[in-house]
């Protein structure tokens, strides 16, 4: 079982949130400039697929030795796509965008990270190309998860991903395609979201190989919020 964790407010540690996650819901092509760099057409209304739960693993904050990613190997580039990760509060089901906005338990960031050549090659002998692409064991590392009041995200919320020190994506949820409030509510009308779930909302461009050595780091509103380090 995975429980996500709330940041606190000083320096306390983080919390573990009261309901374990049952699911993790991502977004497809959710900014423009990312569906350009893989030449995928933008879509008509958002693309949804499923991360199963073994594919949670907890990053460390920045306080705390980084965590150690092992990546799948034989299976071509492992590639990194770095996402705000919403976490659901409660229960939603046909919801409202003003329900959805009032259910946000804590905003972080996740690491979708993808085999690309599975994902772009479904007839190939390794099968069908979301699960064995996407739900690997630790395919989807994410950060402790911060209140809306705690990151300030009135304006927008700004991320980047940093590897070995140099900015490789970043983004900004004005940029999105279908805004967080709006996503929600229309996953609510395809199936049941539960508290402790967790939405991936898109990743913006730049996305690329991992390496074995590199050094992880995730920005949320310019504040470091996770790290990793690949071995
Ligand atoms: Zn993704």
């Amino acid at each position: 079982m995975f429980y996500p964790r709330l940041k606190q407010n000083s320096d306390q540690p983080s919390q573990a949130f009261e309901y374990p996650t049952s699911k993790v819901v991502c977004v497809g092509r959710n900014y423009l400039d990312h569906a350009k760099e893989l030449n995928n057409p933008v879509p008509k209304s958002p693309l949804l697929f499923i991360k199963s739960v073994n594919t949670l693993v907890q990053m460390t904050n920045p306080q705390q030795i980084p965590l150690e990613l092992v990546l799948p190997k034989g299976l071509g580039e492992c590639h990194h796509e770095v996402e705000i990760a919403i976490l659901v509060g409660n229960e939603l089901s046909h919801a409202s965008v003003k329900q959805c906005s009032s259910a946000i338990a804590g905003v972080g960031l996740a690491i979708d990270l993808t085999l690309r050549e599975s994902a772009a090659k479904p007839e190939t002998t390794r099968g069908s190309r979301g699960e064995r692409a996407k739900c690997f064991d630790a395919a989807c590392p994410v950060s402790e998860f911060s209140s809306l009041e705690q990151i300030d995200s009135k304006q927008s919320i700004n991320f980047c991903l940093l590897i070995n020190k140099k900015t490789v994506q970043q983004g900004d949820s004005r940029d999105m395609i279908f805004d967080i409030p709006y996503l929600m509510s229309n996953i609510s009308e395809a199936f049941t979201l539960q508290a402790g779930d967790i939405i991936l909302t898109g990743t913006p461009a730049g996305v690329g190989p991992l390496v074995k050595g590199d050094q992880i780091e995730l920005c949320l509103q310019q504040q470091t919020q996770a790290t990793a380090l690949i071995v």
